[in-house]
């Protein structure tokens, strides 16, 4: 027991408490200080001083060293790392970070990229001189252990490489702007590892290069940090809720990993990619004190590295273990966390060979000392929770600073005392990786070089692209052999006999050249396949509440042809990589009419608004030209010069015929809507990601919000759509229409003033955030679409709709039983003439999470019921068998008039009964039309978790609802989702683009059935 630290009289004074003694393994390090190096007794006694309890430190950050010529983190802060009242901007964290680059050679900052409102994110690298001086040399060779072709998967080269190189443990502070503790606690981090020479914290800085983001939500700290202030300055009152983070969305930020549609993941992913980082570690604040999420829970992600999941539990435990030791309460690992979606930040390690972390400390969210009171389940003690946290206690921003760099330094030490066998893992992983084809396969993934949606095939390329997926495309027509496929079992066929019949035969197939192939004997393979994929969660699964999506499939979402290849020939066909994937676009033929072939493809909608001056048609009818077919929707572009078209065309992937004559069939004009988008002060983040996609599409759109809509008079006159999004959160009648309470408390501002320069941002403002839609507004939307505007609505807010009553032969309800927890489901097309469906095929695939489950009712004012199977009108109890008919014993048996039969998807018939003086009766005309439906309960789930999916099985998906002049248009799935789900934009886009004509092709009976 060689510990050294308190071997000053001054320190002994400070500390207080006493740690328990601390266990060492053979040869390891003590966790202690030099005892020859001097601290900072100044703030060493502020340290001890804003920490509330003995035991809430630890050897490592309960004293601070003192350095002549480093600054601390006082020198920018003005009080130490996480004092009370203390929040920095980013700005602040970088000047400091800044300050430590010039005063040390031992710190290097880099600008990694900037965010959607312009402000910048950095990396700083901390490691020894030598180390520093030499980042290029050694990233060089760590590219080689990432990229092992390039020593032709030679592993005496690895060996040799994993002995040279320095390893890069890569951490990322504040992507949740409301946790609030990792800039403070980095910037100390920062300094601690530049300037202890301790031998604890040495040994780290000469072997490891620690490479830290301090804020990764650079928008959304700035604006928390105003809060704060404003906050402060008004300590009396409540303060607003932190309603936008970043530009677009606010906890989802941390669940763009996968579509990768933020600059914040970019940056970080160009970052942890470049530098060929090991680990990434992720900051975030929840639960008490410090939970390792990463162990988590099952399932486990199917596409990672075993080799992964070990080290996951490795560097967890070991965590867990020495801050223990520690006798630091409230550190444990598992928990209820699944590692199942890749779609956090922390993954983008796990999906590229690396290793994946995460901490959930305690945060107050501020810099406020407060009491906390936990929940029983909270502080109980668990099997992975031996030293649980306390039930009650006063906690400090210092408090949660120790934790967070407790476990960063125990973790750094660990990794480097072990960075070999990391290193080793992280050359093997890559390797596995590469030899995926022949290991467990596929061998690739085939893109079509036929595909009728380039364009979406462009933009699914080049996400795999941001995911640093080598593309290559087919020099030449090949054939493969596909794997034979299992006919599906209906559940109804248990009860037969097993078919005995042949088993099905593996078949080719043949992709033309200049097919697009991802190759999967490449490093990054994993991702592809985990995007590209498959997934199933068994409703069995013991996992029971799954902690996000569950099924993710890009090829369905993005409503393009992805075949999966097992056959290793594909490898050998003759391809060029491809360094950027762009759909091919131009104008070809002659003739001045222009015709587009409509596939629901995002970019026609682009084009739309660009083009302003154009006149655009839309055909009714599919047709033929110049022996080209055209779907329905197909546009017929005039009014546009060849050059301008030629010029646009090209720019959007959209490719045009000239047409010599119009085609003779029925057309209706194809208009720039003028959008109105509605949120609410609730939250913004789940329309954050339609906003997202409007703007990458160049679809103009005036944001507002539901207070904003209520003062306009005369809506009619402004806008044709007004677009309502998913709320997200809290959508039912009384938050949205009565907003948050106002009959007590303080108005809730969100609007810049001194305090709170960043709040607006680039979005909206406020004098108060409480008041909602009011009833006002709601007479305002039902005027306007009385008056024939076009109301679109999705999940929360359709139910909201229907519960307002902006529309009649429609009801939602939530499933009894049902879970559908952000899984890919089967759609149909019902009505393929109504112009929402214009471009899409029979089948199709959306993103649904529990429905709202619509059923349509023919009777105006009916509570609509979930409808049942035919179960409902079997025989009652009599004579006979099952399908016989029942008598009556003294009387002629009467046969039953037939029961009209409709489809669960389908107004019901009007009933003898309905029909006498029926009043109520909707006429055919004005019952709400079906465009989408849900597929039969065999087809529903493509990918993720559907249980109890009858309960929404071939009900409505998509539905349009006339209503005076007219339309609600109601979407049970979300159409526009984190960037995943472009395959279902062009619903909305034609609801948009077809906004005067959306009865086109309507069938109507002219009685009612
Ligand atoms: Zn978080």
């Amino acid at each position: 027991m060689n510990r050294v630290f308190r071997s000053k009289l001054v320190l002994l004074a400070l500390l207080g408490g006493t740690f328990a003694p601390y266990a060492l393994a053979d040869s390891e390090t003590a966790p202690a200080r030099d005892p020859k190096q001097p601290v900072d007794a100044a703030y060493t006694e502020k340290i001890h001083k804003y920490t509330t309890q003995p035991y809430f430190t630890s050897p490592l950050v309960d004293y601070l060293p003192a350095s002549k010529t480093v600054p601390t983190p006082q020198a920018v802060l003005g009080d130490i790392s996480g004092a009370p009242g203390i929040l920095p901007y980013a700005e602040d964290v970088y000047k400091y970070m800044r300050l430590l680059e010039k005063a040390t050679p031992r710190v290097k900052v880099f600008s990694i990229g900037k965010t959607e409102e312009g402000r910048e994110m950095i990396a700083v690298a901390v490691s020894s001189e030598e180390n520093i001086k030499n980042l290029e040399e050694n990233r060089a060779r760590l590219a080689k252990l990432a990229d092992p072709r390039t020593i032709k998967l030679d592993d005496a080269e690895a060996d040799k490489l994993v002995a040279q190189v320095v390893p890069i443990y890569y951490i990322t502070g504040t992507i949740h702007s409301p946790e609030t503790g990792a800039p403070t606690a980095l910037m100390e981090l920062a300094y601690r590892l530049a300037v202890d020479e301790s031998p604890y914290i040495k040994e780290i800085r000469d072997g490891t290069i620690t490479l830290i983001t301090p804020v990764v939500e650079v928008d959304g700290r700035d604006r928390m940090v105003d809060i704060y202030k404003w906050h402060l300055a008004h300590p009396k009152q409540f303060f607003p809720w932190l309603v936008y983070w970043g530009k677009y969305v606010a906890h989802d930020n941390n669940r763009d990993a996968m579509g990768v549609t933020l600059k914040l993941t970019e940056n970080v992913l160009k970052t942890y990619v470049g530098w060929k980082a090991q680990v990434l570690h992720d900051l975030h604040e929840s639960v008490p004190y410090l939970y390792d999420n990463t162990i988590g829970d099952e399932p486990y992600n199917a596409w990672i590295d075993p080799i992964l999941a070990d080290e996951w539990q490795i560097i967890g435990w070991n965590n867990v273990s020495a801050m223990t030791k520690f006798g630091m309460p409230g550190v444990f690992a598992h928990g209820d966390f699944d590692t199942w979606s890749p779609g956090y930040l922390m993954f983008m390690a796990a999906m590229h060979n690396g290793i994946s972390r995460l901490y959930e400390t305690f945060g107050n969210g501020g810099a406020d000392t407060e009491e906390r009171t936990l929940q029983p389940e909270e502080y109980a003690r668990t099997w992975y929770r031996q030293n649980p946290p306390l039930p009650k206690v006063l906690w400090s921003q210092r408090d949660n600073n120790n934790y967070e760099e407790t476990g960063l330094l125990t973790s750094l030490h660990f990794f480097n005392e072990n960075k070999r066998m990391f290193l080793k893992n992280f050359y093997l992983k890559a390797k596995r990786s590469t030899m995926k084809p022949t290991a467990e396969g596929p061998a690739a993934y085939v893109l079509p070089a036929d595909e009728p949606r380039p364009g979406l095939q462009a933009e699914l390329l080049q996400v795999l692209q941001k995911q640093a997926v080598e593309i290559s495309r087919a020099k030449s027509a090949f054939t493969v052999t596909l794997a034979a496929k299992k006919p599906k079992k209906s559940t109804k066929d248990k009860d037969k006999k097993e078919d005995k019949a042949e088993p099905p035969a593996p078949t080719t197939r043949e992709f033309p050249a200049g097919s697009y192939i991802v190759r999967m004997d490449q490093p990054y393979s994993r991702i592809a396949d985990a995007l590209l994929d498959h997934q199933y969660w068994s409703p069995d699964d013991p996992q029971k509440t799954p902690y996000d999506d569950t099924g993710w499939t890009f090829g369905e979402l993005f409503h393009v042809q992805v075949t999966r290849v097992t056959d290793t020939r594909v490898l050998d066909v003759p391809m060029d990589r491809v360094s950027e994937v762009r759909a091919p676009g131009w104008v070809k033929g002659d003739g001045a009419v222009f015709a587009i072939n409509n596939n629901a493809e995002p970019a026609l909608a682009t084009l739309r608004y660009k083009l302003k001056d154009a006149a655009i048609d839309a055909a009714e009818e599919p047709f033929e030209s110049g022996g080209k077919k055209f779907n329905r929707g197909s546009f017929l572009v005039r009014n546009v010069s060849r050059a301008d078209l030629d010029r646009t065309a090209s720019e959007l992937g959209v490719q045009v015929t000239a047409l010599g004559n119009a085609p003779s069939v029925k057309t209706h004009p194809v208009r720039a809507a003028r959008i109105a988008f509605l949120h609410t002060w609730l939250s913004t983040q789940t329309e954050g990601w339609w906003r997202l996609a409007l703007d990458k599409l160049g679809i103009p759109y005036d944001y507002m919000s539901t207070q904003a809509i209520a003062k306009i008079p005369d809506l009619n006159a402004k806008y044709d759509v007004i677009l309502f999004p998913p709320v997200g959160f809290n959508a039912g009648v009384n938050p949205v229409v009565n907003g948050v309470p106002t009959a007590w408390g303080n108005p809730l501002p969100w609007k810049n003033t001194p305090e709170t320069p960043n709040l607006v941002g680039k979005n909206d403002s406020t004098d108060d955030m409480r008041p909602g839609l009011g009833w006002d507004g709601v007479g305002r939307l039902q005027e306007f679409v009385q008056k024939g505007g076009v109301l679109l609505t999705a999940t929360d807010t359709s139910s909201l709709g229907l519960s307002l009553g902006f529309a009649d032969g429609i009801s939602a309800q939530n499933g009894s039983k049902m879970k559908i927890v952000g899984s890919v489901v089967g759609t149909r097309l019902v009505d393929d003439s109504s112009p929402i469906a214009y471009g899409y095929d029979e089948k199709g695939a959306a993103y649904c999470d529990n429905g709202p489950i619509f059923s349509l009712s023919s009777i105006a004012g009916q509570r609509g019921r979930r409808r049942l199977g035919p179960e409902m009108h079997a025989r009652p109890t009599g004579r006979g068998s099952s399908d016989d008919p029942d008598f009556t014993v003294g009387r002629v048996g009467v046969e039953a008039p037939e029961e009209p039969k409709s489809e669960t998807w389908e107004s019901p018939p009007v009933m003898d009964e309905q029909k006498r003086n029926g009043f109520r009766v909707i006429p055919s005309s004005l019952r709400p039309r079906v465009i989408f439906r849900y597929a039969d309960s065999k087809d529903l789930l493509i990918s993720g978790l559907v249980e109890g999916g009858d309960e929404i099985a071939q009900h409505p998906a998509v539905v349009d609802a006339p209503s005076g002049k007219g339309h609600v248009v109601l979407f049970s799935i979300n159409p526009v989702y984190r960037g995943e789900t472009w395959g279902t934009y062009s619903m909305v886009l034609n609801t948009i683009l077809n906004f005067d004509n959306l009865s086109a092709g309507r069938k109507d009976a002219t009685e009612a059935k």
